[in-house]
Protein backbone atom coordinates (compact mmCIF):
# COMPACT_ATOMS: atom_id res chain seq x y z
CA UNK A 1 0.00 0.00 0.00
CA UNK A 2 2.62 2.30 1.17
CA UNK A 3 4.56 1.68 -1.93
CA UNK A 4 1.13 2.89 -4.46
CA UNK A 5 1.19 6.35 -2.27
CA UNK A 6 4.91 6.92 -3.65
CA UNK A 7 4.11 5.83 -6.96
CA UNK A 8 1.80 8.19 -6.88
CA UNK A 9 3.07 10.65 -4.82
CA UNK A 10 6.50 10.70 -8.03
CA UNK A 11 3.54 10.84 -10.52
CA UNK A 12 1.39 13.83 -9.42
CA UNK A 13 3.01 15.12 -6.76
CA UNK A 14 -0.56 17.62 -5.61
CA UNK A 15 -2.67 14.64 -5.95
CA UNK A 16 -2.71 12.99 -2.25
CA UNK A 17 -2.08 16.65 -0.22
CA UNK A 18 -5.72 17.40 -2.07
CA UNK A 19 -7.36 14.19 -1.29
CA UNK A 20 -6.50 14.34 2.16
CA UNK A 21 -7.55 18.32 2.57
CA UNK A 22 -11.28 17.52 0.82
CA UNK A 23 -11.20 14.49 3.27
CA UNK A 24 -10.11 16.54 6.09
CA UNK A 25 -12.78 19.00 4.95
CA UNK A 26 -15.25 16.08 4.99
CA UNK A 27 -14.20 15.20 8.64
CA UNK A 28 -14.65 19.17 9.76
CA UNK A 29 -18.13 18.74 8.39
CA UNK A 30 -18.65 15.58 10.80
CA UNK A 31 -16.68 17.37 13.53
CA UNK A 32 -19.52 20.47 13.23
CA UNK A 33 -22.18 17.61 14.12
CA UNK A 34 -20.13 16.43 16.57
CA UNK A 35 -19.44 20.26 18.21
CA UNK A 36 -23.64 21.25 17.98
CA UNK A 37 -24.67 17.45 19.17
CA UNK A 38 -22.13 15.81 21.60
CA UNK A 39 -23.08 18.38 24.59
CA UNK A 40 -26.73 17.90 24.26
CA UNK A 41 -26.28 13.96 24.53
CA UNK A 42 -27.23 13.04 21.05
CA UNK A 43 -26.09 10.60 18.69
CA UNK A 44 -23.82 12.13 16.35
CA UNK A 45 -24.46 9.53 13.58
CA UNK A 46 -28.74 10.05 13.80
CA UNK A 47 -30.38 11.55 12.43
CA UNK A 48 -28.35 12.52 9.04
CA UNK A 49 -27.82 16.39 9.00
CA UNK A 50 -30.78 19.00 9.51
CA UNK A 51 -31.21 22.38 9.64
CA UNK A 52 -32.04 23.92 12.59
CA UNK A 53 -36.04 24.55 11.47
CA UNK A 54 -35.90 20.46 11.80
CA UNK A 55 -35.88 20.15 7.63
CA UNK A 56 -33.42 17.41 6.27
CA UNK A 57 -30.03 19.12 4.42
CA UNK A 58 -29.70 17.41 1.11
CA UNK A 59 -26.16 16.43 -0.01
CA UNK A 60 -25.96 18.90 -2.64
CA UNK A 61 -26.14 21.80 -0.15
CA UNK A 62 -24.06 19.74 2.31
CA UNK A 63 -20.75 20.03 1.07
CA UNK A 64 -17.88 21.04 2.86
CA UNK A 65 -16.73 24.85 2.72
CA UNK A 66 -18.21 25.45 -0.49
CA UNK A 67 -22.22 24.82 0.94
CA UNK A 68 -21.84 28.28 2.65
CA UNK A 69 -20.38 30.54 -0.07
CA UNK A 70 -22.97 28.62 -2.76
CA UNK A 71 -25.97 29.84 -0.05
CA UNK A 72 -24.46 32.84 1.33
CA UNK A 73 -25.00 31.58 4.41
CA UNK A 74 -28.49 31.24 4.27
CA UNK A 75 -29.84 27.84 4.41
CA UNK A 76 -32.01 26.90 1.49
CA UNK A 77 -34.92 25.80 3.48
CA UNK A 78 -35.86 28.59 6.06
CA UNK A 79 -33.46 31.67 4.78
CA UNK A 80 -32.23 31.46 8.42
CA UNK A 81 -28.91 32.27 8.55
CA UNK A 82 -26.01 29.84 9.51
CA UNK A 83 -22.50 30.37 10.70
CA UNK A 84 -19.20 31.20 8.59
CA UNK A 85 -17.82 29.13 11.57
CA UNK A 86 -18.98 25.93 9.81
CA UNK A 87 -16.95 26.86 6.76
CA UNK A 88 -13.85 27.76 8.85
CA UNK A 89 -13.88 24.89 10.70
CA UNK A 90 -13.82 22.78 7.64
CA UNK A 91 -11.27 24.52 5.92
CA UNK A 92 -9.46 24.71 9.54
CA UNK A 93 -10.01 20.96 9.66
CA UNK A 94 -8.81 20.14 6.12
CA UNK A 95 -5.55 22.00 6.61
CA UNK A 96 -4.24 20.71 9.89
CA UNK A 97 -4.84 17.59 8.18
CA UNK A 98 -2.37 18.28 5.13
CA UNK A 99 0.16 19.52 7.54
CA UNK A 100 0.02 15.99 9.40
CA UNK A 101 0.49 14.16 6.05
CA UNK A 102 3.28 16.10 5.14
CA UNK A 103 5.21 15.58 8.51
CA UNK A 104 4.43 12.28 9.30
CA UNK A 105 4.60 8.93 7.72
CA UNK A 106 0.91 7.30 7.02
CA UNK A 107 0.27 5.49 10.01
CA UNK A 108 1.24 8.41 12.06
CA UNK A 109 -0.60 10.91 10.44
CA UNK A 110 -3.76 9.23 10.79
CA UNK A 111 -3.66 8.78 14.22
CA UNK A 112 -2.55 12.40 14.41
CA UNK A 113 -5.50 13.42 12.88
CA UNK A 114 -7.79 11.41 14.78
CA UNK A 115 -5.44 13.37 17.83
CA UNK A 116 -6.09 16.70 15.98
CA UNK A 117 -10.18 15.56 15.39
CA UNK A 118 -10.47 15.39 19.37
CA UNK A 119 -8.73 18.88 19.87
CA UNK A 120 -11.26 20.54 17.49
CA UNK A 121 -13.96 18.82 18.89
CA UNK A 122 -12.83 20.09 22.98
CA UNK A 123 -11.83 23.33 21.56
CA UNK A 124 -15.42 24.05 19.95
CA UNK A 125 -17.44 23.03 22.33
CA UNK A 126 -15.67 24.44 25.32
CA UNK A 127 -16.25 27.94 23.69
CA UNK A 128 -19.96 27.00 23.17
CA UNK A 129 -20.37 25.69 26.19
CA UNK A 130 -18.10 25.96 29.00
CA UNK A 131 -17.54 22.71 29.05
CA UNK A 132 -15.44 19.44 27.54
CA UNK A 133 -17.95 16.25 27.58
CA UNK A 134 -16.60 13.13 28.48
CA UNK A 135 -17.30 11.28 25.29
CA UNK A 136 -14.58 13.81 23.87
CA UNK A 137 -11.86 13.77 27.26
CA UNK A 138 -12.35 10.11 28.34
CA UNK A 139 -13.14 8.99 25.09
CA UNK A 140 -10.12 10.56 23.60
CA UNK A 141 -7.98 9.16 26.20
CA UNK A 142 -9.06 5.48 25.20
CA UNK A 143 -8.72 6.31 21.56
CA UNK A 144 -5.30 7.66 22.63
CA UNK A 145 -4.22 4.37 24.21
CA UNK A 146 -5.34 2.13 21.36
CA UNK A 147 -3.87 4.32 18.81
CA UNK A 148 -0.81 4.42 20.67
CA UNK A 149 -0.80 0.74 21.02
CA UNK A 150 -2.00 -0.36 16.95
CA UNK A 151 0.92 2.64 15.60
CA UNK A 152 4.17 2.94 17.92
CA UNK A 153 5.68 5.39 15.56
CA UNK A 154 3.41 7.66 17.53
CA UNK A 155 6.09 7.72 20.17
CA UNK A 156 9.22 6.86 18.32
CA UNK A 157 8.88 3.58 19.04
CA UNK A 158 9.85 0.37 16.31
CA UNK A 159 6.90 -0.87 15.46
CA UNK A 160 8.19 -4.56 14.27
CA UNK A 161 7.44 -6.64 17.01
CA UNK A 162 4.57 -6.98 20.12
CA UNK A 163 6.84 -5.61 22.80
CA UNK A 164 7.13 -2.07 20.87
CA UNK A 165 3.31 -2.23 20.75
CA UNK A 166 3.14 -2.31 24.63
CA UNK A 167 5.58 -0.25 25.11
CA UNK A 168 3.44 2.74 23.36
CA UNK A 169 0.04 1.64 25.10
CA UNK A 170 1.58 1.49 28.56
CA UNK A 171 3.36 5.67 27.22
CA UNK A 172 0.07 6.70 26.24
CA UNK A 173 -1.54 5.25 29.96
CA UNK A 174 1.24 6.73 31.55
CA UNK A 175 0.75 9.93 29.34
CA UNK A 176 -3.03 10.00 30.18
CA UNK A 177 -2.68 9.70 34.15
CA UNK A 178 0.28 11.83 34.52
CA UNK A 179 -2.02 14.62 32.52
CA UNK A 180 -4.96 13.93 34.05
CA UNK A 181 -3.23 13.81 37.59
CA UNK A 182 -1.17 16.86 37.07
CA UNK A 183 -4.02 19.07 36.57
CA UNK A 184 -6.30 17.72 39.59
CA UNK A 185 -3.36 19.23 41.87
CA UNK A 186 -2.66 22.25 39.78
CA UNK A 187 -6.69 22.06 40.58
CA UNK A 188 -6.95 21.21 44.03
CA UNK A 189 -4.16 23.99 44.74
CA UNK A 190 -6.11 26.92 42.56
CA UNK A 191 -8.98 26.20 44.90
CA UNK A 192 -7.01 26.54 48.17
CA UNK A 193 -5.35 30.20 46.93
CA UNK A 194 -8.19 31.59 44.97
CA UNK A 195 -11.39 29.70 47.61
CA UNK A 196 -13.04 28.51 43.96
CA UNK A 197 -12.78 26.50 41.10
CA UNK A 198 -9.77 27.49 39.04
CA UNK A 199 -10.17 24.83 36.67
CA UNK A 200 -13.24 22.31 35.28
CA UNK A 201 -13.28 18.52 35.97
CA UNK A 202 -13.19 18.26 31.85
CA UNK A 203 -9.93 20.02 31.61
CA UNK A 204 -8.66 17.27 33.94
CA UNK A 205 -9.86 14.47 31.64
CA UNK A 206 -8.97 16.38 28.27
CA UNK A 207 -5.21 16.53 29.53
CA UNK A 208 -5.24 12.85 30.10
CA UNK A 209 -6.24 12.70 26.55
CA UNK A 210 -3.63 14.73 25.60
CA UNK A 211 -1.25 12.87 27.89
CA UNK A 212 -2.40 9.59 26.25
CA UNK A 213 -1.75 11.22 22.52
CA UNK A 214 1.65 12.51 23.49
CA UNK A 215 3.03 10.76 26.58
CA UNK A 216 3.60 12.45 29.97
CA UNK A 217 6.04 15.06 28.27
CA UNK A 218 3.64 16.23 26.03
CA UNK A 219 0.94 16.54 29.13
CA UNK A 220 3.53 18.38 30.69
CA UNK A 221 4.11 20.74 27.81
CA UNK A 222 0.20 20.61 27.20
CA UNK A 223 -0.80 22.09 30.78
CA UNK A 224 2.23 24.49 31.44
CA UNK A 225 2.41 25.63 27.28
CA UNK A 226 -1.58 26.50 27.66
CA UNK A 227 -1.16 28.63 30.81
CA UNK A 228 1.22 31.09 28.63
CA UNK A 229 -0.94 30.98 26.06
CA UNK A 230 -3.88 31.62 27.67
CA UNK A 231 -2.10 34.66 29.06
CA UNK A 232 -0.97 35.70 25.79
CA UNK A 233 -4.08 36.02 24.12
CA UNK A 234 -6.19 36.24 27.39
CA UNK A 235 -4.46 39.44 28.94
CA UNK A 236 -4.81 41.71 26.00
CA UNK A 237 -8.49 40.63 25.44
CA UNK A 238 -9.44 41.16 28.99
CA UNK A 239 -7.90 44.45 28.87
CA UNK A 240 -9.32 45.45 25.84
CA UNK A 241 -12.95 44.46 26.94
CA UNK A 242 -12.65 46.34 30.18
CA UNK A 243 -11.63 49.21 27.84
CA UNK A 244 -14.76 48.65 25.45
CA UNK A 245 -16.95 47.37 28.62
CA UNK A 246 -16.84 43.86 26.99
CA UNK A 247 -19.75 41.37 29.11
CA UNK A 248 -20.28 37.58 28.25
CA UNK A 249 -23.18 35.55 29.60
CA UNK A 250 -21.78 32.71 31.88
CA UNK A 251 -23.83 29.73 33.55
CA UNK A 252 -23.69 30.47 37.29
CA UNK A 253 -25.47 27.21 38.54
CA UNK A 254 -26.90 23.17 37.13
CA UNK A 255 -29.96 25.01 36.56
CA UNK A 256 -28.46 26.79 33.69
CA UNK A 257 -29.21 29.86 35.44
CA UNK A 258 -27.37 32.78 32.40
CA UNK A 259 -25.80 35.86 34.65
CA UNK A 260 -24.32 38.58 32.37
CA UNK A 261 -20.68 39.43 34.00
CA UNK A 262 -17.49 41.40 32.91
CA UNK A 263 -16.06 39.95 29.64
CA UNK A 264 -12.88 37.79 30.85
CA UNK A 265 -15.06 36.11 33.99
CA UNK A 266 -15.03 32.42 32.65
CA UNK A 267 -12.85 31.67 30.13
CA UNK A 268 -12.36 28.11 28.45
CA UNK A 269 -9.10 26.14 29.35
CA UNK A 270 -9.33 23.89 26.53
CA UNK A 271 -8.94 25.79 23.04
CA UNK A 272 -5.39 26.43 25.37
CA UNK A 273 -4.68 23.20 26.12
CA UNK A 274 -5.49 22.06 22.54
CA UNK A 275 -3.30 24.68 21.06
CA UNK A 276 -0.31 23.62 23.59
CA UNK A 277 -1.01 20.49 22.68
CA UNK A 278 -0.82 20.32 19.03
CA UNK A 279 2.03 22.55 18.80
CA UNK A 280 4.18 19.63 21.14
CA UNK A 281 2.53 17.09 18.79
CA UNK A 282 4.00 19.31 15.14
CA UNK A 283 7.34 19.26 16.29
CA UNK A 284 7.72 21.23 19.53
CA UNK A 285 8.20 17.68 21.19
CA UNK A 286 12.02 16.72 20.65
CA UNK A 287 12.44 20.64 22.07
CA UNK A 288 10.42 20.13 25.26
CA UNK A 289 11.84 16.56 25.97
CA UNK A 290 15.60 17.45 25.44
CA UNK A 291 14.86 20.52 28.05
CA UNK A 292 12.91 18.09 30.47
CA UNK A 293 15.96 15.77 30.17
CA UNK A 294 18.17 18.60 31.25
CA UNK A 295 16.03 19.20 34.53
CA UNK A 296 16.06 15.69 34.92
CA UNK A 297 19.73 15.39 34.64
CA UNK A 298 20.15 18.99 36.71
CA UNK A 299 17.67 17.50 39.71
CA UNK A 300 19.28 13.52 39.63
CA UNK A 301 23.25 15.43 39.96
ZN1 LIG B 1 -33.98 25.43 7.76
Amino acid sequence: MLENFEIISAELPGFIPVVIFIFGAVIGSFLNVCIYRIPNNHSVVKPPSSCACGERIPWNYNIPILSWFMLRGKAACCGNAFSLRYALLELLTGLIFVACWIQFSPFVALTGMLFVSLMIVGTFVDFDHMIIPDRVSIGGMILGVIGSFCVPELHGIDASNLEGNLKSGLIAVTGAIVGAGLVYWIAILGELILRKPAMGEGDVKFLGCIGAFCGWQGALFGMFGGAVLGCLVLLPLIILGRIFGWQQTVIVDENNTQETVAFGTQVPFGPMLSLAGLIYFFGFSAYVDAHIENVMTLLGG
